[in-house]
């Protein structure tokens, strides 16, 4: 059995080490070079993504971050998070974190092909047998694609394979990030280091400046489909203009990159081909986390793989069904919840937070990936506090209800492989995401 990966990217790295330590035959092609590998900067992984599945540990001793303070587009009030310690993120060296694992992938026996593009799918019959790389074939029995939410391989699949080619670009975050310098004699809110700004400035999308322990102001703007120059431009000097400490002396990053924010995609095998990580829209659609699903989705790739020792799709889908009874089935209905906030009217959400309708704990789970699920009481509570907008209320209500719904359809992913029963459970998804809108969304491809 011969398995080719795209990309060396977090799903990759695990995969392809736990493949090796079983002994099978993995090879994974990657376009940047060992010293350009992953992004020069610092990113929050929850230890959970090397913990679950005995991973192992940064060795670039990550830190802890702060408590997340949300801002509406208003800037009128913060909810501070209340995460206890152990539940807060890490920050680790992204490109020191996938060097440690490239690292330990040779040493277990993975063939890693740095710094060589994959130039695209290699097909017989109108089915994936391997890759080309410039015009040499590489043959293999599963091609593994870990190269980004808009891989061109998973675009260039036949219609046959039913997988979804193309993300809308609404379900894109067009973002941009860099690490400046704290201005000299200044120091950073001490309270509130890490602030996210909901609907900057009215737009459809968020902005953050975290103020981090290694001394610098962490900061990424970000909208859904893109990012204009203007747009960014507006969007820097109104942060610079809130946190007035940021200076504009960029020491790490400093380019736009893309996340996406959608649910994962509802077939993700096909013949000779699995997309996984970002080509799967494995990100926590509220926020863009991707690097622990990314990772747990590696492992459990794996464990699919060596236990039943086939890498037949119908054997796959096991991979899919427990990736979406662990998290993406949740994921489709946080997806509903952010599609409400971006396209939501910026005073409301101003009113929302500023009232504390919207409280601590439900931005605590959906930043984290969960469901906002409300008790009786706390319902309760939201009408004290909102009556006087119950015609906001009332379509909030609605839509957290459908949040729910579309996890348990979720949960209903088919157990077994079967193509009708796959393609149902799909339209009802959709139905639920796209609605009505599903014709007038296709011309946003
Ligand atoms: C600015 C920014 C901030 C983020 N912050 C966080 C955060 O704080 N926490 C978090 O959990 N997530 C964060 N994410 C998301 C996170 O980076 C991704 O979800 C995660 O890295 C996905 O991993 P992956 O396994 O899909 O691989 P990716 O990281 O997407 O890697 C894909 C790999 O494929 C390679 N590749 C692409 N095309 C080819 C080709 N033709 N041939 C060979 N190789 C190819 C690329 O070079 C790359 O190495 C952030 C993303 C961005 C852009």
């Amino acid at each position: 059995m011969k398995i080719v990966c795209i990309g060396a990217g977090n799903a990759a790295q695990v995969l392809s080490l736990q493949l090796a330590k079983a002994g099978i035959d993995v090879s994974v092609y990657e376009k940047n070079s060992y010293e350009n590998l992953s992004y020069d900067w610092h990113d929050d992984i929850n230890p959970a993504a090397w913990k679950e599945y005995g991973l192992p540990a940064p060795t670039n001793e990550p830190f802890h971050k702060g408590n997340w303070s949300f801002l509406p587009p208003n800037e009128k009030s913060m909810t501070k998070l209340a995460l206890p310690e152990e539940k807060l993120d890490f920050s680790t060296e992204r490109r020191l974190f996938a060097q440690q694992y490239v690292d330990l992938g040779k040493e277990a026996g993975v063939d890693y092909h740095l710094g060589t593009p994959v130039t695209s799918l290699y097909f017989e019959k109108g089915k994936v047998t391997g890759i080309k790389v410039g015009e040499e074939i590489i043959k293999a029995d599963l091609v593994v694609d870990n190269s980004g939410a808009l891989s061109p391989f998973r675009a260039s699949l036949p219609e046959s394979y039913k997988i979804t080619k193309k993300p809308f670009k609404s379900e894109i975050f067009d973002a941009y990030r860099s690490f400046n310098k704290i201005k000299e004699g200044m120091s950073p809110d001490p309270v509130h280091t890490n602030k996210a700004y909901l609907k900057h400035l009215g737009n459809d999308g968020i902005s953050w400046s975290i103020a981090d322990p290694s001394g610098t102001i962490n900061i990424l703007i970000g909208r859904q489909g893109k990012l204009t120059d203007e747009a960014y431009q507006e969007a820097y000097e109104a942060l610079k203009k809130s946190n007035p400490y940021i200076s504009d002396e960029v020491v790490r990053g400093g380019y736009k990159c893309i996340i996406p924010i959608r649910y994962p995609l509802s077939r993700m095998v096909g013949d000779g081909y699995v997309a996984i990580g970002d080509a799967a829209f494995m990100t926590i659609p509220m926020i863009g986390s991707g690097i622990e699903n990314s990772m747990k989705a590696g492992a459990e790739l794996a464990h699919v793989i060596i236990k039943k020792q086939s890498v037949k799709k119908e054997d796959l889908w096991d991979f899919q069904v427990r990736y979406y009874m662990k998290r993406g089935a949740n994921h489709i209905g946080v997806d509903i919840l952010k599609r409400w906030l971006l396209s939501a009217d910026p005073a409301d959400v101003d009113w929302l937070l500023n009232k504390k309708v919207v409280s601590a704990k439900n931005m605590a789970d959906a930043a984290t990936g969960h469901l906002i699920i409300l008790s009786f009481p706390e319902l309760l509570e939201k009408v004290a506090r909102g009556f006087t907008r119950l015609n906001l209320l009332l379509p909030m209500a609605l839509m957290l209800n459908s949040t729910l719904k579309a996890a348990k359809i979720g949960k209903q992913i088919p157990k077994k492989y079967d193509d009708a029963e796959i393609d149902k459970w799909t339209k009802k998804i959709e139905k639920l995401i796209y609605g009505k809108d599903k014709k007038k969304k296709k011309k946003d491809k």
